[in-house]
C-alpha cells in the first residue's frame, strides 16, 4: 500500500518516532509482567508515565495536528483515509484527557496492578478496594471528558471495541441469556476427570507447547513463550510478537495447553498484518481498536481447534511422548477432559460453555459500578450473588472471586469483548469451512498453512483498515449472529446429556 498525498508522507515521517515510543511501551509492560523486581515497581511506574507523556506530546504536536487537519480534507485512498481514522481516534484521546490526568493514571494503574497482586495473593479485598475506587473515578472522570453516545460506559467501550456501544453489546448478551445460559444450566454438573490430577513436568510440558505451537505456524525467530501469572500476548511491532503461559500446580496440563494455543492465537494475527503496514498506526491497530476480533482468533485456536476431537487424535503420540505417565489415556478420553462442562469460579480456567456467564457477570458489574449503583466495597458481595445466579455457584474466597482478574487495576470495559470473541470464533469457523472445507482435515492432517492463509486473507492482513464493524461484514458477509455458537455448543449436548 502507498502513499501517493506529500502531507501524508509528512505524517509518516513523524510517526515514526512516536510509533518507537509505543513499541517501547509495549517492551516496558511485559518486561513488567515477566521479569520485573519486587522492589522497582515505584521507579518503573514513573519511568512508563514520562514515556507515556513524551507520546502524548508528540501526538500533540501542533504541527502534527495541523498536517492531519490538512490531509483529511484531501482525496485520499482507502489506505490513506484508514491512517488518518487511526491517528484521529489517538490523537482524540489524548486532546481530551490532560497530561496531569492521564500521567496520575498510568501511575495509579502501575501501583494498583501490584496492589490488586498482594491482594490476590492473601485473599484479601481491603488491599484493592480503595485503587478499584479510584479506578472507577478515573473511568467516570475519562467518560465526560471523552463524552459518549447513550452511557458513560460507551465511551469506555470505544476505547476497546471502536464504534460498538453498550446497546450492541446488550443484543449480544441477550442472545446468550436466550440461547447459551439455559444449555449451560442443563448441562452443568460437578463433574471431573482423572487426568485433571495427573502432574506434569514443567519443561516437558513446554516442549510440547513449542512442539504444538510451531506446527500451527508461530515463528520463534519472531517470538517466544515465558511464564507468567495472567497470561497474554504482547507485540512490540509484527516481529516481536511474544507469547506467556502460566504453569500453576503442577498438575492439569490441559490449561496451560490450551492457555497457550489461545495466546497463540492472538500472536498470529500480529504477525500476519500486511508488512506494509509495519510502522504505521495501522499495525498494532488491531489490538487497540478491536479487541474483540483479536480474541475471536484466539478463541478460535483456542476452543475449534485445540478442544476438537482431531486435535487430540493428531497429536496423541507426541503428546505421549512428552508426557509418559498419561499414555493409559486415549483419544476419546482426552477429549472428554478437554471438554468437561462444569461450573468454574475461575474465567480463565473456565470451560467453553460457562465461560460467556463469566462475561456476563462482569458486563454487568463494571457497568453497575461504572454507573454507581453498586458501591465499591460491595463488590465481593454481589459478586458472589451473581455467580449464585448465573452458575450456582459461590466462591469459597475473593481470590477466586472478584480478585481472579487483574483487568479492573486498569480499567472497564474490557471485558465484553471476550464474549464477543468467543461468539465470532464460531462464526468464522462456519465461514471459513464453507470457503476452504472441513477444519477437521486440516487438523487431522497437521496442515495448518491453509488455515492460517485463509485467516490472513480475510483478517490478519488488513489489521484496522477497517472499523471492527465493518471487517466483521467483509470477512464473514454478515454482522455478529450468536446463532452460530448456539450450533456450535451442541457438540456438548452430544457429550454430556
Ligand atoms: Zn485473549
Amino acid at each position: 500500500m502507498n502513499i501517493k498525498s506529500t502531507n501524508m508522507k509528512k505524517i509518516m515521517e513523524k510517526y515514526t518516532t512516536i510509533h518507537a515510543l509505543g513499541m517501547s511501551t509495549g517492551l516496558g509492560l511485559w518486561d513488567m509482567r515477566v521479569n520485573m523486581l519486587k522492589d522497582a515497581s515505584e521507579d518503573r511506574g514513573k519511568m512508563r508515565s514520562i514515556i507515556t507523556g513524551l507520546y502524548q506530546d508528540m501526538m500533540l504536536n501542533k504541527e502534527f495536528l495541523d498536517l492531519i487537519n490538512v490531509a483529511e480534507k484531501e482525496d485520499l485512498t482507502l489506505y490513506e483515509k484508514a491512517i488518518i481514522r487511526s491517528l484521529k481516534r489517538e490523537t482524540k484521546f489524548y486532546l481530551a484527557i490532560p497530561p496531569d490526568v492521564l500521567k496520575e493514571y498510568i501511575k495509579l494503574t502501575t501501583v494498583a496492578y501490584n496492589e490488586w497482586v498482594k491482594a490476590r495473593a492473601k485473599s484479601d479485598f481491603s488491599i484493592f478496594e480503595p485503587y478499584l475506587g479510584k479506578i472507577a473515578e478515573f473511568s467516570r472522570k475519562f467518560a465526560e471528558l471523552l463524552r459518549y453516545e447513550n452511557e458513560p460506559y460507551d465511551a469506555m467501550l470505544d476505547r476497546y471495541e471502536e464504534g460498538i456501544l453498550a446497546r450492541d453489546f446488550d443484543e449480544m448478551f441477550t442472545g446468550i441469556k436466550k440461547k447459551i445460559v439455559p444449555v449451560f444450566k442443563k448441562l452443568a454438573d460437578d463433574r471431573s476427570h482423572a487426568l485433571e490430577n495427573e502432574p506434569y513436568n514443567e519443561e516437558r510440558l513446554k516442549d510440547f507447547i513449542i512442539y504444538v505451537v510451531r506446527k500451527f505456524g508461530y515463528n520463534f525467530n519472531r517470538g517466544r513463550l515465558d511464564k507468567t501469572t495472567h497470561p497474554f500476548t504482547m507485540s512490540i511491532g509484527m516481529n516481536d510478537v511474544r507469547i506467556t503461559t502460566r504453569y500453576e500446580g503442577g498438575k492439569d496440563f490441559r490449561m496451560p495447553l490450551l492457555g497457550s494455543i489461545h495466546e497463540f492465537g492472538h500472536a498470529i494475527y500480529d504477525m500476519q498484518i500486511d508488512p506494509s503496514l509495519n510502522w504505521t498506526p495501522l499495525a498494532s491497530g488491531s489490538i487497540t481498536y478491536s479487541l474483540g476480533i483479536h480474541e475471536s482468533q484466539s478463541r478460535f485456536w483456542e476452543n475449534m481447534v485445540g478442544r476438537s476431537r482431531e486435535f487430540i487424535e493428531a497429536f496423541h503420540d507426541v503428546l505421549i511422548a512428552f508426557m509418559p505417565n498419561i499414555a493409559m489415556y486415549g483419544t476419546e478420553e482426552i477429549y472428554r477432559y478437554f471438554n468437561i462442562v462444569r461450573p468454574n469460579y475461575i474465567r480463565v480456567e473456565a470451560d467453553e460453555l460457562c465461560y460467556p456467564m463469566h462475561i456476563l457477570l462482569r458486563y454487568e458489574l463494571e457497568r453497575d459500578m461504572m454507573n454507581e449503583k453498586i458501591n465499591i466495597s460491595e463488590l465481593p458481595q454481589v459478586w458472589n450473588e451473581k455467580m449464585e445466579n448465573y452458575m450456582g455457584i459461590i466462591p469459597p474466597d475473593d481470590a477466586r472471586g472478584c480478585l481472579q482478574d487483574p483487568h479492573w487495576s486498569r480499567m472497564f470495559g474490557y471485558f465484553p469483548t471476550y464474549a464477543m470473541g468467543t461468539i465470532l470464533a464460531a462464526q468464522i469457523k462456519r465461514k471459513l469451512e464453507n470457503e476452504i472445507g472441513p477444519l477437521g482435515e486440516f487438523i487431522r492432517a497437521k496442515n495448518f498453512g491453509p488455515v492460517t492463509n485463509w485467516q490472513k486473507e480475510n483478517i490478519h492482513k488488513y489489521s484496522s483498515l477497517y472499523t471492527p464493524k465493518e471487517l466483521v461484514k467483509t470477512a464473514l458477509g454478515e454482522p455478529m449472529n450468536v446463532e452460530y455458537f448456539a450450533k456450535h455448543v451442541k457438540k456438548y449436548v452430544e457429550l454430556w446429556s
